[in-house]
């Protein structure tokens, strides 16, 4: 391999790609597990995984293996023949689930655009085409996608907005129940919202929600593209809550950084999407089918599952020691390995310092430094990343007046 540098990267970066991404501040060229390592060798622990898509660490030699051998074997064929390695994951991910069917795609945005279709193929058979979704909610980048989604920012400049969706607060029943109308075929939400600052859905919210979607025939859809694939402790995010959704969709961490996307819905409403309604040219390759695969069978043989849950237990419980002596962190929150450290200011400054610790971290919803490491960390990968946030919380306080 010719390598180029950090320093020609960036200036063929700035020159030729388009420039709708802040300027890196980071340049890698390799990852082992929950490291990742500059040119110079310099290693960094990565609590942001590519923001929750390397679930399970960097180069995982299984889904290495697996994604060579079938890159030797078959890559595409399109979706108008059938090979041998897509319906076993299809197989695999429903027998984890409630009873139903899969559609494969290639990214969250087009995984929600499929559950949108969807829903208004369900709502138009009896008149009704409306999505309510939740203020601050984040669903994707395309326009259906940017309709759903609860932060005016990201439309700003790409109106009309596509139309047939509105926004309420999250967590508030009385608003959902006085927002639905005879226009209104479902309800689409993120059990736990990833952008909008790493915040749960109450437990009894949901429950009234499904009871609300039940009494007055609407689908209750759930964006799982963050939460989902074990990052908050259970395969599915729904799972962790006891409220089965009507479908849902995954993306991120389905092909541990392989692109692929799908949304699954409930038996009963298999035959709402018909033969040639909708379609994806990359949806379930051969080759990152392999990859989600291998991942499923990582889950099961090391107990990921297990795992985010105890040391998502110990984050949260040291991190709430570390942050109580600093006024400007308000709270741990989150579930699972999907953790935030909420500010009473914006996070950036914050993730920066710690960076200086090579601890890579995300912000989330301005306020909120959020933390989504690989599922599979040890105890001591833990304690090494709660040192460097130690480390960085008592430079940045330094800097601040509080
Ligand atoms: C990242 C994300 C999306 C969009 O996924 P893309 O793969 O970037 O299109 C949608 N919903 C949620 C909750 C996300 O976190």
């Amino acid at each position: 391999m010719n390598w180029n540098g950090s320093e020609k990267s960036f200036e063929l970066f700035k020159n030729y790609v388009l420039q709708t991404y802040p300027t890196p501040g980071q340049y890698f060229v390799r990852g082992k597990g929950a490291y990742l390592y500059d040119e110079k060798d310099v290693e960094y622990l990565d609590f942001a995984s590519g923001i929750s898509v390397c679930n399970l660490g960097h180069a995982h030699p299984a889904i290495a293996k697996a994604v060579a051998d079938q890159a030797a074997t078959l890559v595409h064929i399109s979706n108008l023949y059938l090979n041998d390695v897509t319906p076993r994951l299809a197989e695999k991910l429903i027998s984890k689930c409630f009873d139903g069917a899969v559609f494969f795609a290639n990214s969250g945005a087009e995984a929600n655009e499929g559950l949108i279709k969807f829903a208004r193929k369900f709502g138009n058979a009896t008149g009704r085409n409306h999505i309510i979704s939740m203020d601050n909610s984040f669903h994707g980048r395309t326009l259906a996608t940017l309709a759903a989604t609860g932060r005016a920012k990201y439309r700003k400049g790409f109106e009309p907005d596509m139309p047939g969706f509105s926004q309420v607060p999250y967590n508030d029943i009385e608003a959902l129940k006085g927002a639905i109308t005879d226009q209104t075929c479902a309800i689409l939400l993120e059990p736990v919202q990833g952008e909008g600052g790493i915040l749960p859905a109450d437990p009894g919210y949901l429950k009234q929600v499904r009871q609300l979607c039940d009494e007055k025939n609407l689908l209750l859809l759930f964006d799982e593209v963050q939460c989902g694939m074990g990052r908050i402790g259970t395969l599915y995010a729904w799972q962790s809550f006891g409220v089965e959704p009507d479908a849902f969709s995954m993306a991120k961490a389905l092909a541990n950084g392989l692109p692929m996307g799908a949304f699954v819905v409930k038996r009963k409403y298999a035959n709402i999407l018909l033969p040639g309604e909708h379609a994806s040219t990359f949806g379930g390759t051969p080759l990152v089918s392999a990859a989600a695969l291998a991942v499923q069978e990582v889950f099961e043989k090391e107990d990921i599952l297990a795992n985010v849950n105890s040391q998502g237990e110990y984050l949260m419980r040291q991190l709430g020691k570390i942050i109580s002596q600093y006024k400007f962190c308000k709270a741990v929150r989150g579930k699972g390995l999907m953790l935030g450290v909420v500010l009473d200011r914006p996070a950036g400054a914050l993730s920066a310092a710690i960076l200086k610790h090579k601890l890579i971290t995300l912000t989330a919803g301005e306020t909120v430094l959020r933390l989504l490491p690989p599922l599979n960390i040890t105890r001591a990968e833990a304690d090494l990343a709660l040192e460097r946030i130690a480390a960085g919380l008592a430079d940045y306080a330094k800097t601040i007046e509080e």
